[in-house]
């Protein structure tokens, strides 16, 4: 299946790197579609994107205006020359968008979670060529993520990308935790499928929008996809998050491009990076024989414990452990809470094996 994802840049002419997809979370009025739209052009955009029907957490939001706005995102295409992307939510959003004639549709992060939803979604697609964008679904589960994936291109569509948004816990400072492990996780299942990063909704805040969208781009995400808003502070939704297309001016023109596309298939590069990742490679064979090594005193320790009838746990000990290797990490300009849950993880195999070792 991961043979068949067409990169967006054979059906999306792109303007500029990083490849941009912009516009308001809403679509509002005509003329804030229009004012926000066109300055998004002359700054690059590849699509423009406008939410018509609007899924909200709660009721008594503004819910999108629905066909009524279908015109208005027709006439930013039509003075823009730019294709345009809305959300779907059903199949007779599905059917409105073809009649329209909206170039790309994606499933919002809200719809991404119900197979139901997404599969009537993809069923209503069926036949046609239209490309359809996944939001990561608004809980962490990279299942019901791939699930989405699986179901469109089920029914024949082959133009799909990811929006990666971030997911809903209470542990982040950001409006989503990033979560990276599982979008990098998904690129490895599939790494042909394009991903864009979604900073807006990640972020939910205009001062994060920069850090996340350098984040992406290190990452050599395919796109971004920013929220912009001709006055955003009175936007009807996400005010908190959108920018003006000025203050996007800016926000690009900052970005670090590391990463030209074209070096990816540079060969002095691509020597370098070799030779770089076999180093990795030697390292990490070490690393997985330290952990023998380490197995195999765990070993002896139960052995010993068992012997002279000690309690196999003992608090105090892993709270040493725990205290000891942070510091440790700090001291080598290690993120402490990296090695802490690395920690984790051979604390529960170390008492794995004590289980192991008294049955
Ligand atoms: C949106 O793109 O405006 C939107 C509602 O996003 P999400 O589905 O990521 O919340
Ligand atoms: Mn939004």
């Amino acid at each position: 299946m991961n043979q068949d994802f067409v990169p967006i840049g054979q059906y999306v002419k792109s303007n500029r790197n990083p490849f941009l997809i912009t516009g308001p979370c809403s679509a509002e009025t005509e003329e804030q579609v229009l004012e926000t739209c066109l300055p998004l052009k002359a700054l690059g955009a590849s699509v423009l994107r406008a939410g018509v029907w609007k899924p909200r957490t709660r009721p008594n939001s503004f819910e999108g205006h629905g066909e009524k706005a279908l015109p208005w995102v027709m006439k930013a295409k039509e003075q823009t020359g730019l294709p345009v992307a809305i959300e779907v939510a059903t199949p007779a959003h599905v059917e409105l968008a073809l009649k329209y004639g909206v170039d790309i549709v994606w499933i919002g992060a809200r719809t991404t979670v119900n197979p139901f939803s997404v599969q009537d979604i993809a069923d209503a697609l069926r036949g046609t060529d239209m490309p359809v964008w996944i939001k990561n679904p608004v809980n962490p589960d990279l299942a019901l993520w791939i699930g989405a994936i699986e179901r469109v291109h089920g029914a024949g569509i082959n133009k799909i990308a990811v929006i990666h948004r971030g997911f809903s816990t209470n542990e982040s400072r950001y409006r989503n935790a990033p979560m990276w492990q599982l979008a990098l996780a998904l690129k490895t299942e599939m790494p042909n499928l394009p991903i864009i990063g979604d900073p807006s909704h990640m972020g939910g805040k205009r001062a994060y929008l920069a850090e996340l969208s350098q984040k992406f781009l290190d990452l050599n995400y395919d796109g971004l996809m920013i929220e912009s808003h001709c006055n955003p502070d009175e936007a009807w939704s996400d005010a908190a998050q959108q920018l003006t297309p000025q203050a996007l001016h800016h926000l690009l023109n900052d970005l670090h491009i590391r990463i030209g596309r074209q070096d990816i298939n540079d060969h002095s590069f691509q020597d370098e990076l070799g030779t770089l990742r076999q180093k990795i490679d030697s390292l990490d064979k070490e690393f997985i024989e330290l952990l023998r090594l380490r197995m195999n005193l765990v070993e002896q320790v139960c052995d010993y414990k068992i012997a002279n009838n000690v309690a196999i746990f003992q608090t105090e000990r892993w709270n040493d452990i725990f205290k000891s290797r942070t510091e440790w990490a700090e001291k080598l300009q290690i993120n402490p809470a990296f090695v802490e849950e690395i920690y984790k993880l051979i604390y529960i195999e170390s008492i794995r094996k004590h289980h192991e070792k008294i049955a």
